[in-house]
C-alpha cells in the first residue's frame, strides 16, 4: 500500500458521526473477547471531489477522491446481536452491493478477520444478508501496525513513571520491530517489512486470563470495573516481595530491592487467609501486574533472540491503562537493563480491523485505494502528557482519523 506524505493533503474539517453519515467501507475483527469495527464515513458535504490535490504519491489515476474519517468502534463478542444492530442503524451502502445489482446473499461482503470471521458467517449473512470476506489474522494485525506506524501521526508512544512521550518513528528505519498484540492471547511477531513477518512467539498467559481469573477472585461484571479496582489496590498485601523472605532488606547481589516480587500470589499461601479475607482490589493488582510483568518479560526474550531493539504493545488488554503500561514497560526495561524500549500504539485494539480495512484495496475489491491518513483528528492528545490512571480509556476507545479514500 502506498502511503503519501501527509503535509500534501488538503485537510477537511472533522465531521460529526450522525447516522445519516454515508457509511461506504467497513471492516471486522471478530476476536475471542471482542468486535472490533474500522468504518470509513464521508463528509457532510458528500465529500466526494475529483482529485485536486497534490499529492507526493497517491492518486495518479486522478480518479475520485472521497473525504471522510475512519471511525472506530467495539463490542464483546459475547453481544454479537448489538454489533449487528449496529451495524444495521449505520445503513452501511457497500459500494460493491450498489454497483453490480446482484443479490445482497452473493455480492455483499465485507471484509473479517479474527476467528469470528468464521464462527459468525452463517449469523451476518442470515441477519444483515452480507458476507463476511476473510483475511488472515496475524497478516491483518501486521498490516494493521504497518499502516498505523508508518501513517498516522503521535501514534506510537513510550510510558514511564506516569509520563507519555509520543515517539518519532522513522519511516526508514521501522524494520525490523517485534509487535505484541495482547488480545484474549498474546501473539509476538517479528516483523521485517511490509507482509514479511514471523509469529515467533506468544503465551496464553494473556488478557483473557487476567479478565477471566480476575472475574472469578473478585466477583467483578465488567473488565473495567476490573481495571478500577486494580487502582486502589496494593499488590504488596498477596505477592511475596523480596523483602518479606529477607528480612526486610534487599537481595544486593543480584540486584534486587526488598520491593521487588519474589512470587505473585505468593502470600496468600502463609497468610493463613481465605479469598473473602483478601480485598479484591488487591486481588485485581497483584493479578494485573502479574500478567503485566509475565507479558513484558516474555516479549523481552523474544526481542533479544531476535536482536530486535523495538517492542510495540499493542490489543484490548492495554486498555490505554497506565498502571499496565507501567508495568510492562518496567520489565522490559528492568529485563533488558534500558537497552530496549516498549512502546504502545494509541489504535491499540483496531491493529487488526484496520489491517482488514486495508485488504479491499489489496484485493481490488469494488477498487477501493487507501492512500493516506492525514492525522489524528483534533480531539487527540499531544506528546509529553502526563497521564494517571485509566485517564487515556477514553481516547483510546474511538480516536477517529481524518482520512481519504482515493477510487480509481
Ligand atoms: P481478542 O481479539 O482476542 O478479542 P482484543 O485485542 O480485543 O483481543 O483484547 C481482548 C482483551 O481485552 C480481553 O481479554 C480483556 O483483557 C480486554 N478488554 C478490554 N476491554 C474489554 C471489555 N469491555 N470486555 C472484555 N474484555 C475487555
Amino acid at each position: 500500500m502506498e502511503i503519501g506524505n501527509l503535509e500534501n493533503h488538503v485537510q477537511s474539517e472533522p465531521m460529526e458521526e450522525s447516522s445519516q453519515a454515508q457509511i461506504s467501507h467497513l471492516a471486522l475483527d471478530i476476536g475471542g473477547s471482542l468486535i472490533k469495527l474500522v468504518y470509513f464515513s464521508q463528509n457532510s458535504d458528500g465529500g466526494c471531489s475529483k482529485s485536486s490535490v497534490q499529492v507526493s504519491n497517491g492518486n495518479e489515476g486522478g480518479g475520485p477522491v472521497l473525504e471522510g474519517k475512519l471511525h472506530f468502534a467495539k463490542f464483546e463478542t459475547a453481544k454479537i446481536h448489538d454489533c449487528i444492530d449496529f451495524i444495521q442503524s449505520k445503513q452501511l451502502r457497500i459500494t460493491g452491493c450498489q454497483h453490480n445489482g446482484a443479490s445482497a446473499n452473493e455480492k455483499c461482503v465485507i471484509k473479517a478477520t479474527g476467528g469470528g470471521a468464521y464462527k459468525f458467517a452463517d449469523l451476518f449473512k442470515e441477519k444483515l444478508g452480507i458476507c463476511l470476506g476473510k483475511e488472515d489474522e496475524m497478516d491483518s494485525l501486521v498490516a494493521g501496525a504497518n499502516f498505523l506506524l508508518k501513517s498516522v501521526h503521535d501514534e506510537a508512544f513510550t510510558y514511564m513513571d506516569g509520563q507519555k512521550e509520543f515517539a518519532q518513528i522513522d519511516q526508514e528505519d521501522l524494520y525490523p520491530y517485534l509487535l505484541v498484540n495482547i488480545g484474549s492471547g498474546v501473539s509476538m511477531i517479528k516483523v521485517d517489512g511490509p507482509g514479511k513477518f514471523e509469529r515467533v512467539s506468544g503465551t496464553n498467559v494473556g488478557g483473557g486470563t487476567f479478565w477471566g481469573l480476575g472475574r472469578l477472585l473478585t466477583k467483578c461484571k465488567s473488565f473495567d470495573e476490573l481495571l478500577e479496582l486494580s487502582h486502589r489496590g496494593n499488590n504488596r498485601v498477596v505477592d511475596m516481595l523480596v523483602g518479606d523472605i529477607y528480612g526486610g532488606t534487599d537481595y544486593k547481589k543480584i540486584g534486587l530491592s526488598s520491593t521487588a516480587i519474589a512470587s505473585s500470589f505468593g502470600k496468600a499461601i502463609s497468610d493463613n487467609k481465605e479469598l473473602e479475607d483478601y480485598k479484591p482490589e488487591d486481588i485485581s493488582r497483584s493479578l494485573l501486574r502479574m500478567i503485566s510483568n509475565n507479558i513484558g518479560q516474555i516479549s523481552y526474550l523474544n526481542a533479544l533472540r531476535f536482536g530486535l531493539k523495538r517492542i510495540f504493545f499493542a490489543g484490548f488488554f492495554l486498555r490505554g491503562h497506565a498502571y499496565t503500561m507501567d508495568t510492562i514497560a518496567v520489565a522490559v526495561h528492568f529485563w533488558s537493563k534500558g537497552e530496549a524500549k516498549a512502546m504502545f500504539l494509541r489504535h491499540e485494539g483496531f491493529l487488526g480491523a484496520l489491517g482488514a480495512f486495508m485488504s479491499y484495496e489489496k484485493h481490488g475489491f469494488d477498487n477501493l485505494m487507501v492512500h493516506q491518513l492525514v492525522q489524528q483528528s483534533p480531539s487527540a492528545s499531544h506528546g509529553g502528557d502526563k497521564t494517571h490512571g485509566p485517564a487515556d480509556s477514553e481516547l483510546n476507545d474511538n480516536p477517529s482519523i481524518n482520512c481519504s479514500i482515493y477510487l480509481s
